[in-house]
């Protein structure tokens, strides 16, 4: 697949260089960020094609970030592909990281083949264009909740 901009959310100094030097072997470019606030802020200064996002994180943790990239992604056809990074994933973890917006999942510790086949599978729904459910929003009618 064509190189991607990956943003790499993740506290822990030897999982970042462990995930890091994976993603450049497979051609890709990678910022890290330390916390959730840190994601946000880079975010500001330049869009990502993917983030990987370590659940757990001082400060402001990958839960709240993704909440926070989604609603601000409300009302856009922009939707980032947030993928979270997760040890010790417990039975209903998953629907608590699908309801924060979160796409997928990997666990810890990662292997570079899930890694690999998570990526490919990004570019290539990249290259299809936008996500489906920013096109199913937009035609949708107001929801009770958007609703005076
Ligand atoms: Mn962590």
């Amino acid at each position: 697949g064509k190189p991607l901009n990956v943003l790499l959310a993740e506290d822990n100094r030897i999982n970042q260089a462990l995930v890091v030097m994976m993603l450049e072997n497979f051609g890709h470019h990678v910022v890290v960020a330390n916390n959730g606030e840190e994601v946000l802020a880079l975010l500001e200064k330049e869009p990502a094609d993917i983030i990987l996002m370590d659940v757990q994180m001082p400060r402001m943790d990958g839960i709240e970030a993704t909440k926070a990239i989604r609603n601000k992604e409300q009302g856009t056809s922009t939707h980032i592909p947030i993928i979270a990074i997760t040890a010790n994933a417990m039975a209903g973890d998953r629907e608590i990281f699908l309801n924060a917006g979160m796409d997928e999942y990997i666990s810890k510790p990662i292997g570079e083949g899930v890694l690999y086949e998570m990526l490919e599978g990004i570019s290539d729904s990249a290259a299809e264009g936008p996500h489906p459910d920013a096109q199913l929003e937009q035609g949708a009618p107001p929801t009770l909740e958007q609703a005076p």
